[in-house]
């Protein structure tokens, strides 16, 4: 199969570029399963990465493996699909072709699905970025796990920890659920897990402040549901500081409202901004990037180009835009899709899309997660066991979601994590100099 426009055969079937391996664009692949297209799917990386349990990652509870999956072997069983692992750096919505880095033809479609999700975002400090890693890729996720063990290893090695309490003191900042998922995951990993581990260093020590320019944490839920995680948090031992932005962050420590915070542990929970899709496309964005999409989730002006998921700017019931959440991606992929089939096809259009909210969940430690969807408000266990089946469904592969119930389980009677390994040995990179400051 040829990929560039000049040598496309005619009577071939139309093509569709989908952008993005994620939660929208594997959508999107699968709403076109039985239309008689030819899909490619290109991704920068090779695998589907399910975000909602990196924090566990992060946290010691779960390998890479259990959370990413081969999008090629999620997609095996689609005839109708090309998969090809390469960074889209461009769109020509005339000449209607996408160039892809390391390769001087373009891909050219006639129809296109964006999906390319969103990036960190540090509010105009870039420069924060170094000393305050964030959440975003799987190797985010390991890379922060591998950072915050390595800061135990640093505090046992020490004469005396308690002189140097920027070793284990962690900041996060950014209360939203990965903030409060990421806070509850290490107050328990401190408190239950590496208890018994260590000599000299007494992991009770660990301070862990959670810190968000909001007036609560978790703020998409209603204000009851989020001063119940809030205390959930602070019983855990989390000091949850609100209504400050964070003003500095250097290789020592965090400002925020005024207060210098020593710590060599900052992590950046915080703000996302869309992929630059909207700069491909040459369209008008919001402030955080996100292409402004009509209702059917086209281009205004383009209707063969389609923008899904975090990169869209979809304006919902409430006159609100809709939040970067994976429902919200997914039905929108598979909007996309099947818009798609249906003109292809030559059926009638599907009406405007429209987002069914299916609720909002966020768990902090083993045994307590927040839901609303609806009037329904739930605090507690009961919640924590609807979070784990429903993240344990929307897991893909289904030898995963056997592996990931063992490992819970594992963990919740053990107390144990089973994934603390440090990837990088110590006495390189960042790990060297650190030992030289001792
Ligand atoms: C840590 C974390 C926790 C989260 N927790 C939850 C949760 O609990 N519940 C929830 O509903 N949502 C959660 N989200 C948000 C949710 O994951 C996103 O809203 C959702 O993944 C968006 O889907 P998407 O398809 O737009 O983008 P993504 O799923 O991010 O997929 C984008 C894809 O595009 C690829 N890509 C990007 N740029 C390029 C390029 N130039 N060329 C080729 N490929 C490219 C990326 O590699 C990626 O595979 C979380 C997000 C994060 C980061």
């Amino acid at each position: 199969m040829s990929l560039s426009n000049p040598y496309k055969a005619q009577n071939t079937p139309p093509r569709v570029v989908i952008v993005g391996g994620g939660c929208g664009g594997i959508e999107a692949a699968r709403a076109l399963r039985d239309t008689p297209v030819q899909v490619i799917l290109l991704d920068r990386a090779n695998h589907y990465l399910f975000q909602a349990l990196l924090y566990q990652v992060a946290g010691g509870m779960l390998d890479a493996g259990d959370i990413a999956f081969p999008i090629r072997e999620v997609l095996q069983k689609q005839k109708n699909i090309f998969v090809a692992q390469a960074e889209v750096t461009g769109v020509d919505k005339e000449k209607r072709c996408v160039y892809v880095s390391r390769r001087k033809q373009p891909i050219s479609y006639d129809y296109l699905i964006l999906a390319t999700g969103a990036q960190g975002s540090y509010f105009g400090h870039d420069e924060w970025a170094k000393f305050a890693p964030g959440l975003k890729t799987l190797r985010d996720g390991i890379s922060l796990r591998s950072k915050i063990l390595r800061a135990f290893e640093m505090a046992e090695l020490q004469e005396n920890p308690e002189s140097r309490p920027e070793l284990f003191t962690f900041v996060l900042v950014g209360a939203g659920p990965t903030g409060c998922e990421m806070a509850g995951a290490l107050a328990e990993m401190v408190r239950d897990t590496l208890q018994s581990d260590f000599r000299r260093f007494n992991p009770g020590m660990t301070r862990i402040i959670l810190i968000d320019a909001a007036p609560r944490v978790l703020p998409s839920f209603s204000p009851d549901l989020s001063e119940n995680a809030r205390g959930r948090l602070e019983k855990m031992g989390v000091e949850v500081r609100l209504g400050h932005p964070v003003e500095m962050i250097d290789a020592e420590g965090v400002t925020v409202g005024g207060e210098r915070i020593r710590s060599l542990n900052v992590l950046w929970m915080a703000g996302v901004k869309a992929s630059p899709a909207g700069q491909w496309l040459g369209v008008e964005t919001d402030r955080a990037g996100r292409v402004k999409v009509a209702p059917d989730l086209t281009v205004p002006g383009y209707p063969e180009i389609f923008v899904v998921g975090d990169t869209a700017l979809i304006i919902g019931k409430d006159e609100k835009p809709l939040a970067g959440v994976a429902q919200v991606a997914m039905q929108g992929g598979s909007y996309a899709g099947r818009t798609i089939s249906r003109r292809v096809t030559g059926q009638p259009s599907l009406p405007p899309f429209k987002y069914f909210d299916k609720g909002n969940l966020a768990t902090i430690g083993r045994n307590y997660a927040i839901l609303e969807s609806g009037k329904l408000k739930l605090a507690g266990f009961l919640a924590n066991l609807i979070w784990a089946f429903i993240h344990i469904y929307f897991l893909l592969q289904r030898e995963d979601r056997f592996v990931v119930f063992l490992k819970w389980t594992f963990n919740y009677i053990t107390k144990r994590r089973s994934s603390r390994i440090i990837e990088e040995p110590v006495l390189c990179g960042k790990t060297s100099d650190e030992m030289k400051e001792n």
